[in-house]
Protein backbone atom coordinates (compact mmCIF):
# COMPACT_ATOMS: atom_id res chain seq x y z
CA UNK A 1 0.00 0.00 0.00
CA UNK A 2 1.06 3.67 -0.34
CA UNK A 3 0.14 5.98 1.65
CA UNK A 4 0.61 10.11 1.06
CA UNK A 5 1.10 11.38 4.42
CA UNK A 6 1.34 15.19 5.42
CA UNK A 7 4.55 15.98 7.85
CA UNK A 8 2.99 18.86 9.01
CA UNK A 9 5.07 21.98 9.16
CA UNK A 10 7.99 21.44 10.60
CA UNK A 11 7.76 20.37 14.72
CA UNK A 12 8.15 16.47 14.67
CA UNK A 13 5.05 16.06 17.15
CA UNK A 14 2.99 18.16 14.86
CA UNK A 15 2.39 15.17 12.31
CA UNK A 16 -1.23 13.23 12.65
CA UNK A 17 -1.65 10.60 14.96
CA UNK A 18 -2.45 8.34 11.82
CA UNK A 19 0.99 9.30 9.67
CA UNK A 20 2.96 8.86 12.49
CA UNK A 21 1.87 5.19 13.04
CA UNK A 22 2.56 5.22 8.72
CA UNK A 23 6.00 5.86 9.45
CA UNK A 24 6.26 3.21 12.40
CA UNK A 25 5.00 0.44 10.05
CA UNK A 26 6.97 1.51 6.53
CA UNK A 27 9.11 -0.59 4.94
CA UNK A 28 9.66 2.58 2.60
CA UNK A 29 9.86 6.19 2.91
CA UNK A 30 9.95 9.04 0.07
CA UNK A 31 10.39 12.31 1.61
CA UNK A 32 10.82 15.92 0.80
CA UNK A 33 14.20 16.42 2.40
CA UNK A 34 14.72 20.02 1.20
CA UNK A 35 11.81 20.97 3.72
CA UNK A 36 10.48 18.15 5.68
CA UNK A 37 12.21 17.80 9.34
CA UNK A 38 14.29 14.76 9.22
CA UNK A 39 12.98 14.10 13.02
CA UNK A 40 10.09 13.19 11.74
CA UNK A 41 11.54 10.43 10.55
CA UNK A 42 13.67 9.21 13.74
CA UNK A 43 10.36 6.75 15.00
CA UNK A 44 10.97 4.26 11.51
CA UNK A 45 11.64 0.83 11.45
CA UNK A 46 15.70 0.30 11.34
CA UNK A 47 15.28 -1.83 8.02
CA UNK A 48 12.97 0.95 6.26
CA UNK A 49 14.71 2.41 3.06
CA UNK A 50 14.33 6.08 2.93
CA UNK A 51 14.79 8.04 -0.64
CA UNK A 52 14.97 11.73 -0.48
CA UNK A 53 12.67 13.13 -3.21
CA UNK A 54 14.78 16.07 -3.75
CA UNK A 55 17.05 14.26 -5.85
CA UNK A 56 14.15 12.71 -7.72
CA UNK A 57 12.48 12.91 -11.01
CA UNK A 58 8.18 11.92 -10.77
CA UNK A 59 9.41 8.92 -13.17
CA UNK A 60 11.78 8.01 -10.13
CA UNK A 61 9.57 8.18 -7.38
CA UNK A 62 6.68 6.14 -9.26
CA UNK A 63 9.36 3.50 -9.58
CA UNK A 64 10.28 2.88 -5.78
CA UNK A 65 6.64 3.15 -5.47
CA UNK A 66 5.98 0.49 -8.16
CA UNK A 67 8.90 -1.56 -6.99
CA UNK A 68 7.58 -1.44 -3.27
CA UNK A 69 4.54 -2.78 -4.27
CA UNK A 70 5.21 -5.50 -6.30
CA UNK A 71 7.19 -6.45 -3.08
CA UNK A 72 3.89 -5.91 -1.00
CA UNK A 73 5.65 -3.59 0.89
CA UNK A 74 4.22 -0.36 2.80
CA UNK A 75 5.35 2.94 1.69
CA UNK A 76 4.90 6.25 3.08
CA UNK A 77 5.22 9.77 0.64
CA UNK A 78 5.76 12.11 2.82
CA UNK A 79 5.10 15.61 1.97
CA UNK A 80 5.87 18.81 3.67
CA UNK A 81 2.69 21.01 5.70
CA UNK A 82 -0.59 19.26 3.76
CA UNK A 83 0.10 17.69 0.45
CA UNK A 84 -2.93 19.09 -0.74
CA UNK A 85 -1.19 22.83 -1.15
CA UNK A 86 1.94 22.71 -3.74
CA UNK A 87 2.32 19.23 -3.18
CA UNK A 88 2.59 17.68 -6.86
CA UNK A 89 0.50 14.45 -5.39
CA UNK A 90 -1.78 14.67 -8.23
CA UNK A 91 0.59 13.63 -10.60
CA UNK A 92 1.79 11.15 -8.82
CA UNK A 93 -1.80 9.84 -7.96
CA UNK A 94 -2.63 9.49 -11.70
CA UNK A 95 -0.03 7.61 -12.36
CA UNK A 96 -0.72 4.78 -9.57
CA UNK A 97 -3.61 4.99 -11.08
CA UNK A 98 -2.80 4.14 -14.41
CA UNK A 99 -0.81 1.24 -12.65
CA UNK A 100 -3.61 -0.15 -10.81
CA UNK A 101 -1.42 0.71 -7.31
CA UNK A 102 -3.64 1.56 -4.32
CA UNK A 103 -2.85 4.88 -2.50
CA UNK A 104 -4.66 6.54 0.18
CA UNK A 105 -4.22 10.22 1.40
CA UNK A 106 -3.26 11.49 5.23
CA UNK A 107 -3.28 14.60 6.03
CA UNK A 108 -0.79 17.00 7.48
CA UNK A 109 -0.92 20.68 9.04
CA UNK A 110 0.03 22.94 6.47
CA UNK A 111 2.52 25.97 7.31
CA UNK A 112 0.30 28.43 6.46
CA UNK A 113 -1.88 27.18 10.03
CA UNK A 114 1.84 26.84 11.99
CA UNK A 115 2.39 30.50 10.62
CA UNK A 116 -1.03 31.31 12.36
CA UNK A 117 0.25 29.88 15.77
CA UNK A 118 3.63 31.58 15.35
CA UNK A 119 1.54 34.91 15.19
CA UNK A 120 -0.55 33.61 17.75
CA UNK A 121 -4.05 35.10 15.80
CA UNK A 122 -6.42 34.28 13.87
CA UNK A 123 -7.23 34.73 9.86
CA UNK A 124 -11.13 35.43 10.02
CA UNK A 125 -11.65 38.06 12.85
CA UNK A 126 -15.40 39.38 12.38
CA UNK A 127 -15.24 42.96 11.31
CA UNK A 128 -12.08 42.51 9.70
CA UNK A 129 -11.79 39.34 7.30
CA UNK A 130 -13.72 36.18 6.63
CA UNK A 131 -11.35 35.02 4.19
CA UNK A 132 -8.10 33.94 3.68
CA UNK A 133 -6.18 33.61 0.14
CA UNK A 134 -3.32 31.57 -0.17
CA UNK A 135 -1.26 32.13 -3.30
CA UNK A 136 2.22 32.32 -4.83
CA UNK A 137 3.88 34.95 -7.06
CA UNK A 138 4.42 33.61 -10.55
CA UNK A 139 7.75 31.67 -10.92
CA UNK A 140 8.84 29.33 -12.83
CA UNK A 141 5.07 27.64 -12.33
CA UNK A 142 3.14 30.14 -13.68
CA UNK A 143 -0.24 31.31 -12.25
CA UNK A 144 -3.75 31.55 -14.05
CA UNK A 145 -4.35 35.27 -15.35
CA UNK A 146 -7.10 36.09 -13.24
CA UNK A 147 -5.36 34.74 -10.15
CA UNK A 148 -2.42 37.08 -10.36
CA UNK A 149 -1.24 38.17 -7.24
CA UNK A 150 -2.81 41.97 -7.66
CA UNK A 151 -6.24 40.37 -8.75
CA UNK A 152 -5.96 38.78 -5.82
CA UNK A 153 -4.93 41.25 -3.72
CA UNK A 154 -7.93 43.57 -4.92
CA UNK A 155 -9.79 41.89 -2.34
CA UNK A 156 -8.08 42.89 0.73
CA UNK A 157 -8.49 39.93 3.36
CA UNK A 158 -6.43 38.09 5.05
CA UNK A 159 -3.22 36.21 2.88
CA UNK A 160 -0.81 34.14 2.69
CA UNK A 161 1.56 33.89 0.47
CA UNK A 162 3.32 30.64 -0.42
CA UNK A 163 6.85 29.97 -2.42
CA UNK A 164 7.43 34.01 -3.14
CA UNK A 165 10.68 35.01 -0.82
CA UNK A 166 12.69 35.32 -3.62
CA UNK A 167 10.66 37.40 -5.63
CA UNK A 168 9.59 39.47 -2.80
CA UNK A 169 9.50 43.17 -4.19
CA UNK A 170 7.72 42.26 -7.21
CA UNK A 171 5.36 40.53 -4.57
CA UNK A 172 4.90 44.32 -2.72
CA UNK A 173 4.18 45.98 -6.10
CA UNK A 174 1.38 43.41 -7.20
CA UNK A 175 -0.26 43.62 -3.30
CA UNK A 176 -0.12 47.77 -3.65
CA UNK A 177 -1.75 47.72 -7.23
CA UNK A 178 -4.80 45.90 -5.17
CA UNK A 179 -6.26 47.08 -2.20
CA UNK A 180 -3.07 46.85 0.49
CA UNK A 181 -1.45 50.29 0.94
CA UNK A 182 2.35 50.47 2.27
CA UNK A 183 0.83 50.95 5.42
CA UNK A 184 -1.37 47.22 5.12
CA UNK A 185 0.40 44.75 8.38
CA UNK A 186 2.45 42.16 7.41
CA UNK A 187 4.69 39.80 8.49
CA UNK A 188 7.13 37.49 7.41
CA UNK A 189 7.15 33.86 9.05
CA UNK A 190 10.49 31.90 9.16
CA UNK A 191 10.39 28.00 9.49
CA UNK A 192 7.07 28.41 11.18
CA UNK A 193 6.91 25.67 14.25
CA UNK A 194 10.86 24.67 13.78
CA UNK A 195 13.06 24.98 16.69
CA UNK A 196 14.67 28.28 14.40
CA UNK A 197 11.18 29.50 13.57
CA UNK A 198 11.37 33.26 13.45
CA UNK A 199 8.49 35.83 12.95
CA UNK A 200 9.06 39.09 11.98
CA UNK A 201 6.43 42.65 11.93
CA UNK A 202 6.90 45.02 9.40
CA UNK A 203 3.96 46.70 7.02
CA UNK A 204 3.39 45.91 3.18
CA UNK A 205 5.76 48.93 2.35
CA UNK A 206 8.84 47.26 4.35
CA UNK A 207 8.56 43.73 3.60
CA UNK A 208 11.27 43.54 1.17
CA UNK A 209 13.79 45.09 3.19
CA UNK A 210 12.81 43.06 6.40
CA UNK A 211 13.49 39.99 4.05
CA UNK A 212 17.11 41.29 3.22
CA UNK A 213 18.01 42.79 6.91
CA UNK A 214 16.96 39.15 8.59
CA UNK A 215 18.40 37.32 5.61
CA UNK A 216 15.07 35.54 5.25
CA UNK A 217 15.80 34.11 1.40
CA UNK A 218 13.37 30.89 1.69
CA UNK A 219 10.93 28.12 3.86
CA UNK A 220 9.03 31.59 4.68
CA UNK A 221 5.46 32.48 4.43
CA UNK A 222 4.50 36.26 3.59
CA UNK A 223 1.50 36.99 5.57
CA UNK A 224 -0.96 40.65 4.98
CA UNK A 225 -3.52 41.84 6.48
CA UNK A 226 -5.63 43.70 8.80
CA UNK A 227 -5.86 40.43 10.96
CA UNK A 228 -2.47 41.19 12.24
CA UNK A 229 -3.72 44.99 13.55
CA UNK A 230 -5.05 44.96 17.18
CA UNK A 231 -9.00 45.92 16.42
CA UNK A 232 -12.22 43.50 15.48
CA UNK A 233 -15.72 42.61 16.51
CA UNK A 234 -16.20 40.32 18.88
CA UNK A 235 -17.70 36.79 17.89
CA UNK A 236 -21.47 36.16 17.64
CA UNK A 237 -20.64 32.21 18.44
CA UNK A 238 -19.97 33.53 22.28
CA UNK A 239 -21.58 36.97 22.30
CA UNK A 240 -24.33 36.46 25.58
CA UNK A 241 -26.68 38.08 23.78
CA UNK A 242 -26.85 35.79 20.55
CA UNK A 243 -28.83 32.45 20.26
CA UNK A 244 -27.34 29.45 18.89
CA UNK A 245 -28.59 25.83 17.69
CA UNK A 246 -26.88 25.00 21.38
CA UNK A 247 -27.71 28.24 23.91
CA UNK A 248 -29.83 30.64 24.62
CA UNK A 249 -29.34 34.57 24.82
CA UNK A 250 -29.29 35.68 27.88
CA UNK A 251 -32.06 37.99 28.81
CA UNK A 252 -31.12 41.84 28.86
CA UNK A 253 -33.12 44.00 30.64
N1 LIG B 1 2.44 21.70 1.31
C1 LIG B 1 3.19 22.72 2.04
C2 LIG B 1 3.70 23.82 1.12
C3 LIG B 1 4.74 23.36 0.14
S1 LIG B 1 5.35 24.63 -0.86
C4 LIG B 1 2.33 23.26 3.19
O1 LIG B 1 1.17 22.89 3.32
O2 LIG B 1 2.85 24.05 3.97
C5 LIG B 1 6.79 25.13 0.01
C6 LIG B 1 6.61 26.52 0.60
O3 LIG B 1 5.82 26.43 1.77
C7 LIG B 1 7.88 27.20 1.05
O4 LIG B 1 8.50 27.89 -0.02
C8 LIG B 1 7.38 28.18 2.07
O5 LIG B 1 6.78 29.31 1.44
C9 LIG B 1 6.25 27.38 2.70
N2 LIG B 1 6.65 26.66 3.92
C10 LIG B 1 6.72 25.32 4.09
N3 LIG B 1 7.02 25.04 5.38
C11 LIG B 1 7.12 26.22 6.03
C12 LIG B 1 7.36 26.60 7.40
N4 LIG B 1 7.55 25.69 8.35
N5 LIG B 1 7.36 27.92 7.70
C13 LIG B 1 7.12 28.86 6.76
N6 LIG B 1 6.89 28.56 5.46
C14 LIG B 1 6.88 27.26 5.10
Amino acid sequence: MIHFVGAGPGAPDLISVRGARLIEEADVIIYAGSLVNPDVLQNRKKECVVHDSAYMTLEQVIEVMRQAHAENKELVRLHTGDQSLYGAIREQMDELIRLDIQYDDVPGISSFCGAAAALQTEYTLPGVSQSVIITRMEGRTPVPEREKLREMAKHGCSMVIFLSMGLIREVVQELLQGAYTEATPAAIVYKATWPEEKVFHCAVGTLAETAEKEGIKKTALIVVGDFLRASYDRSKLYDPEFTTEFRQAEKTE
